[in-house]
This record gives structure tokens, C-alpha cells and sequence, in this order.
């Protein structure tokens, strides 16, 4: 569906007054200046990584231009970084796949990785564009809708965070990797045409971004970061997000990055 796009990134923001925006936000903030992101020396082999898949099978996030959910696209990337990290020595790295609606299942992972006493989080998804930018096309027979105007894939943080500090220095990190691979951020969230959509960008050089009001980024205890992989509604990017290549270059990318991460612990 068109409109799942919207949906999707509505939630987030809908979702701020239910969760308690923390009355403690400013100790938070203070907190985060003082205290050294989790934990204080990185042991890979004992480091509490999750790997969000973000949506569910019940709520399954944007619709590529070919009409595949976000959610599949979610899954196999994340299952593959998720193989990489063990590779690499991150043993105590998990995979969380999430059921239910969609807002239920935003505070579902933000429950399991905090009672699992995670030391990072890092939520992965494919991205697409508001509504109004989409275009009609025919795919399979089907009246299908597409936006090749933007490409790119995007990091987000929040200032919420209580180790905001240790989520921009993995963004950071994994931005860098990416840049190195060759490939350019998405740009499109600090233009006015993005509307509610609209975004601090944090680092210009990496394509980092700040985002308030996701849930999965405030309300973990642990740093947090959420990957926009790229766009699937983007017909060229469509098909690279679809391809083995391109998906082992961003495990490899997010492998190299948490290393360093853990080696600056
Ligand atoms: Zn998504």
C-alpha cells in the first residue's frame, strides 16, 4: 500500500505523548554528558548487540516500487549482518523479530532489548518517500507507484537516548564505512518539501540525523541507532538493495564499524 510509508514514520511520531516524552529527559541529557556510553570496556564476545528487524509480518512497513514489503527486505539484510557479527567475534550478538501491530511492537522491541540489558541497539530499515511524491507506474500487470527522486540510505539518533553520545559515534562509524564503500547518503531530510519529515542533519559528511521521536531510539536504555539501508521505492535502488552484493557490503560495513566502536570502549 501507498500509504504505509506514512503510516509507518506517523507512528513514530504519534506514538511520543503515550510513551512519556521523560519527564526526566534534561537528567538524561546530563546524565549523558557525565556518564561514558555502555559499558565501559568492549568485550565483543560478551557484547549485548541486537539487531532490530524492524516492522512485523502482520505490519510490514513501506512497499517497493515492485510491490515487495519493507519487512522482507528488513529481515534478510538484518539476518545477514547478524551472521557477520558472530563471524567477527560478536557471539552474543541476537537477531529480534518482533510480532504484533505495528505500535505495539514498538515498545515490544524497546521491552525485550531493555530487560535483555542490551549494550547497543541498532534498528535496520528500507526507506521510501511521503506520499505525495510518489508516482504512478505499471509493474507485473499491476498499478504500482515509484519515486526515483531520491536515493541513499540515512542514519538516525536521538537526543533522548541516555548514551546519545556513544549513538552518534557508532553512526558516525558506520556512516564513515559506508561513504568509504562508496555510497552517498539521503539528503532529502533537512529539505522543507519533507514536511513532519524533516530532520537535523548531525554530521554532513556521513549523513547522520537527528530524530527525536522514534521510540526504538528513545526509549532504549542502551545507545541506539536506526539504519535506513537505502529506498525501495527508488527503481535503480530498488534492485541494488535486492542484491546480494549490496548486502554484504553493508554487513561488512556495520561489522567493521562495531569493531571499531568496541575497540574505542
Ligand atoms: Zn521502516
Amino acid at each position: 500500500m501507498k500509504i504505509s510509508w506514512r503510516i509507518t514514520a506517523a507512528i513514530a511520531v504519534a506514538l511520543i505523548p503515550l510513551v512519556a516524552v521523560p519527564a526526566d529527559h534534561g537528567e538524561a541529557a546530563a546524565r549523558a554528558k557525565i556518564k561514558p556510553a555502555t559499558p565501559e570496556t568492549c568485550d565483543p564476545h560478551k557484547f549485548r548487540l541486537i539487531l532490530d528487524v524492524g516492522h512485523t509480518s502482520e505490519s510490514q512497513g513501506a512497499t517497493s516500487a515492485r510491490n515487495d514489503v519493507e519487512f522482507g527486505f528488513n529481515l534478510q539484510l538484518t539476518k545477514l549482518i547478524g551472521e557477520r557479527l558472530k563471524s567477527a567475534g560478536f557471539a552474543a550478538t541476537r537477531v529480534l523479530v518482533t510480532d504484533g501491530k505495528a505500535r505495539a511492537s514498538l515498545l515490544k522491541r524497546v521491552g525485550t532489548a531493555n530487560d535483555a540489558h542490551a549494550d547497543f541497539f541498532l534498528s535496520v530499515h528500507h526507506d521510501s518517500v511521503p506520499d505525495k511524491m510518489l508516482e504512478e507506474w505499471e509493474f507485473d500487470g499491476a498499478k504500482s507507484y515509484f519515486s526515483d527522486r531520491f536515493s541513499g540510505h540515512s542514519l538516525f539518533v536521538s537526543e533522548r537516548n541516555p548514551h546519545f553520545s556513544a549513538s552518534l559515534a557508532f553512526a558516525k562509524l558506520l556512516g564513515r564505512e559506508l561513504k568509504e564503500k562508496g555510497l552517498q547518503y539521503a539528503t532529502q531530510y533537512t529539505l522543507p518539501l519533507m514536511g513532519h519529515y524533516r530532520h537535523p542533519l548531525l554530521d554532513k559528511d556521513v549523513g547522520v540525523y537527528r530524530y527525536d521521536g522514534l521510540v526504538v531510539l528513545s526509549q532504549t536504555r542502551s545507545a541506539a541507532v536506526l539504519l535506513e539501508a537505502g529506498s525501495i521505492i527508488n527503481r535503480d535502488e530498488e534492485m541494488a538493495m535486492n542484491s546480494p552484493e549490496r548486502r554484504e557490503l553493508i554487513a561488512a560495513a556495520v561489522t567493521r564499524a562495531m569493531r571499531s566502536y568496541c575497540e574505542k570502549r
